[in-house]
Order: structure tokens, then C-alpha cells, then sequence
């Protein structure tokens, strides 16, 4: 693809969560433990794990329903805590996993496609019904659909709905959270085609993600592999998926039905993933690598540049 400009920059990022017990020491959950990332305008960044690892949480981070604790965040060069609500959502929007949950069931489609720009109060009636149309059907939303009730439509039309009600502000960027997995697979993958159709005729960034690989296969440009709060393995989409590096990339990629991976990592070591309650000294993923090494259990690897993507393992980087 062509060298496009980085629109969302995150440099060390870091999310935790005190917590206090009677009689105990206060602990932190390192939720985010120093993400650095960028996106590109028109490029899909998929941020894959497993529940956990993370992934939510940068989500509710980027669009300050969460405080930063450490590092930062920039879009469009202005650093993402000097933005006001109203800004932000012309810059970033949502569309969460389950559109039956997600949207106001006692609310019309219309109401709730215009929701986002009602509550910046910045447009005239007249414009609001024109944006919303113009989203709507953007989305494959009929119009006769806009007097409906969420419960009166199928999964695969509310999630229409959902993306809908995201591109009414015009962002530049979504953050897909799961955006097909609630839905069945014939539906997914005209949810799929849509948001590809969006991306191209709308030249939007995604920050999608999921845990499911194969839809990451369809769609991703780039793959950030997150484990325990922390990028373990960040490249093309092509190299992450053909050639991964570091170990637990390839157990999860091993474990993916449907997903080839030329890794011999038995999957019977995917076991549960550790704490993000005060995470063990060195590289997070030891207790569960059938590679580990003495100085594993001590330091923890750097994300360092190798054979064309970053990755964060001793073994690997012995081996270059
Ligand atoms: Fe395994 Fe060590 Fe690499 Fe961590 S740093 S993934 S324990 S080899």
C-alpha cells in the first residue's frame, strides 16, 4: 500500500488499576503495560490476543472512557487528552461487538443513528436528517428501516445500524471491538464487505479488534499481537501470518482453526493466561513458552526491530 500519514500515534502507553483490599497491600492491574503503535490513514492495524491480554481496555483508553496512567497518545498530531468529547468523536467513533446489546432498544433506528452528532448540538434539523440518511445508506440501511426498532431487525441489520451510527460524525478512524463475532458466519461476511467498502471509498483507518484470526486474515494490513498489557510481535500482516516469530504468536496462530501456520509449538501449552495483578518480573509470556530461558525469568524483552517486524523475545533475538 502506498505510504499514507500516520494519523493515530500511541508511544508508551500504559493503563493500570489500583486496587485496595482490607488489610492488604494496595496492588495495580497493569492493564496496558507501554504500548507504541501507529496507524496510517486508509490502513487496518487488527490487535489480537486473548481475553485479557488488553485489548478492550486500549480501546476504552482511545476514547477517553479511561484515564491514561502513563505515555501518550496523539491523533492527527494534537495529543489525544487536549481533545474535548465533541472533538474526538469527529475524529474516532465505536462499533462495539453486539449490536443487540449496544444499541437502545427503546429508541428508533433514526434516533439512534443520530444520536452521536444530537449530542454535539452542531447541526440543524435539516442537516441532521440529510447525514443520517446519507449514513444510513452508506451502510445498506433502507430507508423504511429508520422507523424501526432494534428488536424488529436481524443481527446482521443492527450491526448495519451500529456502523451507521459511527460514521455520522464523518471520523477518520474506527475502532471495531469484534465487530462479526456475535454475528453468524453468512451475515459476517457481508459485514466484512461493507467495512472494506467503507475503508476504500472513505479512505478510514481501523483499529480492529479480535480474536478471531481468520476475519483478521480478510481484513488487517497490520497485526499487533498483544499479550498480558503488552505488544509481544507488531508486522505485515503477510509476515505475522506466514512467518511468525515469536512463540506465543505461533501457539496462537497454531490454535486458529482454519489459519495455516508453519509452527511446531504443541498447542496442549496454551494454558490460562497469568494475572495482569502484578505481572512477574521478565518476559510475561515464560511461565507458558516451551522455549524459555534463564534470563527469560529476569528481563524482560525490548520490541525490537527484526526481519521486517518487531518483536519482543530473548530467543529471537539470540537466533538474528
Ligand atoms: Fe519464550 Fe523467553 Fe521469548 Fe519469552 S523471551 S517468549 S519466555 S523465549
Amino acid at each position: 500500500m502506498d505510504i499514507n500519514p500516520q494519523i493515530l500515534k500511541v508511544e508508551n502507553l500504559k493503563k493500570f488499576y489500583p486496587i485496595k483490599k482490607a488489610f492488604e497491600k494496595p496492588a495495580l492491574v497493569q492493564a496496558l503495560r507501554g504500548l507504541s503503535f501507529t496507524l496510517s490513514k486508509g490502513e487496518t492495524l487488527a490487535i489480537v490476543g486473548e481475553s485479557g491480554c488488553g485489548k478492550s481496555t486500549l480501546a476504552k483508553v482511545l476514547l477517553q472512557l479511561e484515564e491514561i496512567t502513563e505515555g501518550r497518545a496523539e491523533i492527527f498530531d494534537r495529543d489525544l487528552t487536549s481533545l474535548n468529547r465533541q472533538e474526538l468523536s469527529n475524529f474516532v467513533q465505536m462499533v462495539f461487538q453486539d449490536p443487540s446489546s449496544s444499541l437502545n432498544r427503546r429508541k428508533k433506528v433514526f434516533d439512534l443513528i443520530a444520536e452521536p452528532l444530537v449530542i454535539q448540538k452542531s447541526c440543524s434539523n435539516e442537516d441532521l436528517r440529510k447525514r443520517v440518511l446519507a449514513a444510513a445508506q452508506s451502510c445498506g440501511v433502507p430507508v423504511e428501516f429508520l422507523e424501526r426498532y432494534p428488536h424488529m431487525m436481524s443481527g446482521g441489520q443492527r450491526q448495519r445500524v451500529g456502523i451507521a451510527r459511527a460514521l455520522v460524525t464523518e471520523p477518520q478512524i474506527l475502532i471495531l471491538d469484534e465487530p462479526v463475532s456475535a454475528l453468524d458466519v453468512s451475515v459476517q461476511a457481508q459485514v466484512l464487505n461493507l467495512l472494506l467498502d467503507l475503508r476504500r471509498d472513505r479512505k478510514l483507518s481501523y483499529l480492529f479488534i479480535s480474536h478471531d484470526l481468520s476475519v483478521v486474515q480478510l481484513i488487517a494490513h497490520r497485526v499487533a499481537v498483544l499479550y498480558l498489557g503488552k505488544i509481544v510481535e507488531i508486522g505485515s500482516k503477510q509476515d505475522i501470518f506466514e512467518n511468525p516469530m515469536h512463540p506465543y504468536t505461533q501457539l496462537l496462530l497454531q490454535s486458529a482453526p482454519k489459519v495455516f501456520s508453519p509452527s511446531t509449538t504443541p498447542a496442549s501449552q496454551f494454558s490460562e493466561l497469568p494475572s495482569p495483578l502484578n505481572p512477574p518480573p521478565g518476559c510475561g509470556f515464560a511461565g507458558r513458552c516451551p522455549f524459555v530461558m534463564d534470563i527469560c525469568r529476569r528481563l524482560d524483552p525490548e520490541l525490537k526491530e527484526q526481519n521486517r517486524r518487531r518483536v519482543a523475545c530473548h530467543l529471537v533475538e539470540k537466533s538474528i
